[in-house]
């Protein structure tokens, strides 16, 4: 049985470090505070998730989780970096949000746990942090409910994301620490469309988000060529 093998520490130090300004907007969690309202509604418009069991994998400080439990949904936000649990929960308690709950422990586990447990599960700038971003995809796969959705998003391998995920993000405009991401961990769509297809998870749709340094806005587009959003649907039986 697979558990909490498909870890690479040093990415849980790199987020624990850190984990004290999850919620601070002007951060370096700035980038997830701008494209939160930007992913809850496109998560939205393919389900409502108001009443939904949403599982929120690698939810880090809860900045997504939090907003999808304000939507009405029961959210469960799982990651293996216990200080940014311990944020993300107080911060729920702090906000008096009772309809999320934090649990520190690998999607694998859960899978075995509770397997089609969840309507939505989300995994969010994730699966370019693991050694197997397969395994998360499948066992995703696995707490879903037949007809449920899950949403992914990460980033793209090719000499454009390269350098504008690591050298613009990381190196130029400072909106990333450095060696926030390795260049060798991230994923091409077809890749991820494979694992999805291996998962018996169907791609519904594939977009893109876009950044303009100058106006420093973020925006959600047809071009998946750096970071992108797949959303997918296990099969009804
Ligand atoms: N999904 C959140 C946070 C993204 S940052 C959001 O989009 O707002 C990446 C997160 O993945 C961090 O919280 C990190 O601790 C977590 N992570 C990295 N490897 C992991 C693993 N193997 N299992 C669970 N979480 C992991």
């Amino acid at each position: 049985m697979k558990t909490s093998t498909n870890v690479d520490p040093s990415e849980l130090a790199k987020f624990s470090e850190l984990a004290h300004r999850w919620w601070d907007p002007n951060s370096e969690f700035r980038p997830l505070h701008e494209i939160n309202p930007l992913r809850l509604a496109w998560i939205e418009e393919f389900t409502p998730l108001t009443g939904l069991r949403v599982l929120d994998v690698g939810c880090g400080g809860g900045i997504l989780s939090e907003a999808m439990a304000r939507t009405g949904a029961e959210v469960l936000g799982i990651d293996l970096a216990t200080k940014s649990l311990r944020v993300a929960q107080l911060h729920a308690l702090e906000g008096g949000i009772k309809n999320v709950q934090y649990r520190e422990c690998s999607v694998e586990s859960l899978a075995h746990e509770l397997p089609e447990q969840f309507d939505v599960v989300t995994c969010m700038e994730m699966l370019e942090h693991v050694p197997d971003f397969e395994s998360v995809v499948s066992s995703c796969s696995r707490l879903v409910k037949p007809g449920g959705r899950v949403f992914f998003s990460t980033l793209n391998r090719n000499p454009k994301s390269f350098l504008f995920a690591i050298v613009g993000a990381e190196y130029v405009l400072n909106l990333l620490p450095r060696g926030t991401h390795e260049y060798q961990k991230f994923i091409k769509p077809s890749e991820l469309a494979h694992a999805c297809r291996a998962s018996d998870l169907e791609q519904q749709s594939i977009r893109g988000l876009t950044y303009n340094p100058i106006t420093r806005r973020y925006w959600v587009s047809k071009d998946p060529s750096v970071n992108y959003w797949v959303a997918t649907q296990k099969s009804a039986r």
